[in-house]
């Protein structure tokens, strides 16, 4: 018996894809909400998310990130338009970084 391992099957990722919008057109999530909504890992969430950034524009839609905060000092993470939440602080090092939240919104 065959079994691929490390790809998942085309159509699951379809449907994971359009799951996330779905969610994403409700309501603001970071990857983290995300990945447990739809039961993938946090890191495919953000390829996922990448994905669908581009392929949002021709539906009349954009992808709204809110930028990550740092919970101790209040640095906004505004420069930050990579998907991926940052880890740490660049200013006071600390750990402790509120994750950037993504919503879809229609195009004005
Ligand atoms: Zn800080």
């Amino acid at each position: 018996m065959k079994r691929e391992k490390t790809y998942e099957p085309k159509e699951r990722e379809i449907t994971v894809r359009s799951e996330i919008i779905e969610l994403l057109k409700l309501k603001e999530l970071t990857t983290l909400e995300i990945s447990r909504l739809v039961r993938i890992p946090e890191k495919s969430v953000s390829e996922h998310i990448e994905h669908i950034r581009r392929g949002l524009q021709n539906k009349g839609y954009y992808l709204k990130i809110i930028p990550a905060v740092c919970l101790s000092c209040g640095f906004v993470f505004k420069k930050r338009d990579k998907i991926k939440p940052p880890t740490r602080c660049p200013l006071c090092k600390s750990e402790h970084i509120q994750d950037s939240t993504f919503k879809i919104l229609p195009l004005e």
